[in-house]
């Protein structure tokens, strides 16, 4: 059974806009009016009871905390609860006297849209500086190879350039936590993530930088939002050493996450998606949402101006978070 597959419709015999099979991702409810009765056949039965079962499965999935934040898998969505049962089975050819079916009623008029979803960049976006420009000044040595320009040049990947100015980090732990608390998370941000979760908004984090700083920042600001970047590990006299993720859907071989991979995602389930970011590597990701859910700052800004590109500036992440919240459903 296909998603979007109208189930036995001439049997039914109801028009087609009443009876639809929902794909694997809502667990193959059937959405049937209040008012129809219906009458499936043994084998439909068969395939909605395996598809109660997987609904079950998803949803226990879906309680339990995911064993790695940044596995790369695609985000997992609550299939919805059963809510009512009804439906006589009436099959002459493999005959069963009553079953009955459990069935989808959705609210009147239609299924509730989506929550929409807010894709955000970390360094520079989420907090006042980038981590990568604090450490060029205050944690690298000066003699360096100008891994920025060689990236600016297509001659490195921008992961390669990051990994190689992290590596030669040589600085005390103690010296590079004071770095990274001095980046400047939005310090509203567990207000807005929770105004933002009432208005209907989920936010996840797409960063091109390194899990190790965003995941500590995140912890001691109290907040637990989806990230989706690259692992990595300080050690004294080695450095910020940082690891491209795991294969997965979202993999980048530039960026080491593919930002506009999880825009592309997020969009092809139906949902509202809008984008905040400040740098080169948010500009694909960015071009794939709206003009008037496009937020950037920075590199970014300056990018879609010069090719006349629209866009909402922001000078700190709370002002994305009061503008969508502000905005009707
Ligand atoms: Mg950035």
């Amino acid at each position: 059974m296909q998603h979007g597959d109208v189930l036995a419709l001439a049997r039914l015999g109801m028009p087609s806009q009443q009876v639809v099979v929902l794909g694997a991702d809502l667990a193959g409810a059937v959405v049937v009016p209040d008012d129809v009765e219906v009458d499936l056949r043994q084998r439909d039965l068969e395939q909605a009871r395996e598809h109660q079962d997987d609904a079950e499965e998803a949803r226990e999935r879906a309680r339990r905390p995911s064993p790695s934040r940044h596995a790369l898998t695609p985000l997992e969505k609550e299939p919805p609860e059963i809510d009512k049962v009804i439906g006589i089975m009436d099959d002459p050819t493999n005959p069963v006297k009553s079953t009955r079916l459990p069935v989808v009623i959705p609210p009147s008029p239609a299924m509730p849209p989506a929550r929409s979803l807010l894709v955000t960049d970390f360094d520079g976006t989420l907090t006042r500086d980038d981590f990568y420009q604090l450490a060029v000044k205050e944690l690298l040595p000066d003699d360096l190879p100008d891994y920025w320009g060689e990236y600016r040049a297509g001659r490195l990947t921008h992961f390669e350039g990051l990994r190689n100015y992290f590596s030669h980090i040589r600085k005390s732990e103690a010296e590079v936590l004071d770095v990274v608390h001095r980046m400047g998370l939005e310090p509203d941000l567990a207000a807005c993530l929770r105004e933002l979760d009432s208005a209907g908004w989920d936010v996840v984090v797409t960063s091109a930088g390194c899990a190790w700083y965003i995941d500590l920042l995140l912890a001691e600001a109290g907040v637990d939002i989806p990230v989706y970047s690259n692992p990595g590990r300080f050690v004294e006299g080695r450095g910020l050493l940082m690891e491209p993720p795991p294969p997965g859907p979202f993999f980048s071989h530039d960026l080491g996450v593919d930002k506009a991979g999880v825009v592309r995602h997020a969009l092809g389930e139906g949902r509202r998606v809008a984008f905040a970011g400040d740098g080169f590597p948010d500009q694909e990701a960015a071009l794939l949402v709206p003009d008037d859910l496009r937020f950037a700052r920075g590199d970014l800004a300056a990018v879609l101006a010069e090719s006349g590109q629209g866009f909402i500036p922001y000078s700190r992440w709370s002002d994305v978070a009061r503008d969508l919240c502000g905005r009707p459903a």
